[in-house]
């Protein structure tokens, strides 16, 4: 069968690119132009006269992964984005075979029950109760809801549509009216601002939330900015906190600002696209303490829980919050049916749906929660031992003590001498790291993803940056 040899052909390529970059034999990133590479890969020639297949297929993966960045190279220290965990890899090839578009219930059972228990699973980790199974039961018992979508960004646009709807139900018929507001930290993600763009409130409805000098939430200020909000005739449609933020790593103190939103009646969601993953390690799921309070929080498998993209739980306290995001009628879809599961669809943005869930799943259940926990832990350790490392160093700053695997320092000089180095660093192509903007300076950034990696690089990387 031809399928079964061009998988074992793409298993030996993708399993010696790994080794490859592994070892660090060459580099993590090299970026041809993109009109050398589209000639290189024959696009053009295969679209029109097909035959990817056998050798060809062979060759083509030979160029296509030279041309890949490498995420499984120690020196990856660049974005928050997971260095898969093999299996899940294989789980994104059962889903892409199968093809069950699960968000009905009827195109892929499997998927759609792996999709439930999976957000069990994260429910129950943030607090909250976990959803029934369909069936009878007591219906009217409160538990939480949740759906896996394509990524944080829309993740965060469909809790913060579960929040307009509960203040503003007649928005979904009428549009928006002209007085809501989102309170939230000017380090939140930007794709808040662009919720709120797309939600119709507009991105000048996002108001800065008071901070403190790391752009952490200052849950003595909020009380009062929320009243204020309230005196000039607004209203929160939700605050949101971060969990972490995406800059520095830090966590905003989750408990205080959660008594905060319930005293005042307003929403409160936890941005955890990054961070929420420390509730798996019992060692670190302090950092979220007061999350049971809040009113929605969004988790991403593909950063911290090495499921390979995209993977973003939408999580609610109550299932009722999210269901009622979405009005929509599609008769020849939503027709009243009784059947043995669960319809997703009525809570994404999304029509047809991969079955993410499946993706999660083989990433966690090959070696278990634990072994998760383990690699939080030491992601996070090693975070802490780089800090320790770069403070040590006469010409380098540390933003702040890391609360994640994300560390931000810089070398003596200038914004633009910080954004220089990472400018060399990337031509060389030995290490690979980020930027990023907090408290009013560049910092170089490394969101330290990849178990390979070990304070060996954080050296090897800081010879790179003086030399
Ligand atoms: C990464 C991130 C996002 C965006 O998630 P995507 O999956 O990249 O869309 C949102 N919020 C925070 C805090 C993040 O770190």
């Amino acid at each position: 069968m031809t399928f079964e040899s061009d998988c074992a052909r793409v298993a030996v390529a993708l399993q010696a690119f790994a080794e490859r970059a592994g070892r660090a034999d060459g580099p993590v990133i090299r970026q041809p132009a993109m009109a050398v590479l589209a000639g290189d890969l024959r696009l053009e020639d295969l679209i029109a006269g097909g035959g990817l297949r056998d050798e060809a297929l062979a060759r083509f993966l030979e160029i296509y992964l030279a041309a890949s960045t490498r995420l499984h190279h120690p020196g990856y220290m660049a974005h928050q984005v997971a260095v898969p965990q093999p299996l899940g890899a294989l789980a994104a090839l059962v889903d892409g075979f199968t093809n069950n578009a699960m968000a009905i219930y009827e195109m892929g059972p499997a998927a759609a029950t792996t999709e439930h228990v999976l957000l069990n699973w994260m429910l129950a980790k943030a607090g909250w109760q976990p959803a029934p199974f369909p069936g009878p039961g007591d219906a009217t018992a409160a538990h939480g809801g949740g759906v896996l979508t394509h990524g944080g960004s829309l993740a965060n646009l469909t809790a913060l549509a579960a929040a307009r709807a509960r203040i503003a139900p007649e928005a979904w018929e009428y549009g928006v009216p002209p007085d809501l507001v989102i309170v939230a930290p000017p380090a939140c993600h930007y794709s808040i601002a662009r919720a709120a763009g797309i939600l119709g409130l507009g991105r000048r409805a996002v108001v800065a939330a008071p901070v403190d000098g790391l752009g952490r939430l200052d849950p003595g200020r909020l009380a009062a900015c929320l009243a204020e909000q309230r005196a000039q005739g607004k209203r929160v449609l939700a605050v949101v906190a971060n969990a972490c933020a995406t800059a520095l790593g830090l966590y905003d103190p989750l408990r205080t600002v959660a008594e905060i939103c319930r005293t005042a009646g307003v929403w409160l969601h936890v941005d955890g696209a990054h961070g929420a993953s420390a509730l798996v390690s019992p060692r670190q799921r302090y950092r979220l303490d007061g999350l049971d309070l809040a009113d929605s929080l969004v988790w991403d498998a593909h950063k911290m829980l090495r499921t390979p993209t995209l993977c973003a739980a939408v999580l609610v306290r109550d299932h009722r919050d999210l269901e009622a995001a979405f009005h929509e009628e599609a008769s020849y879809l939503f027709h009243d049916k009784d059947q043995p599961g669960i319809d997703f669809i009525h809570r994404t943005v999304e029509c047809t749906k991969a079955a993410l869930g499946l993706k999660l799943f083989f990433s966690l259940a090959a070696e278990g929660e634990a072994a998760m926990a383990a690699f939080i832990d030491r992601q996070c350790d090693l975070a802490t031992e780089a800090a320790g490392f770069l403070r040590a160093q006469p010409d380098i700053t540390v933003a702040v003590e890391p609360e994640s695997n994300i560390v931000c320092f810089r070398l003596d000089g200038s914004d633009d001498h910080q954004l220089a180095l990472r400018k060399r660093l990337t031509e060389v192509g030995r290490y690979y790291i980020s930027t990023a903007e907090a408290c009013g300076r560049r910092w170089l950034r490394l969101a330290l993803m990849n178990p390979a990696t070990t304070l060996a690089e954080v050296v090897g990387l800081v010879a790179a940056l003086q030399g």
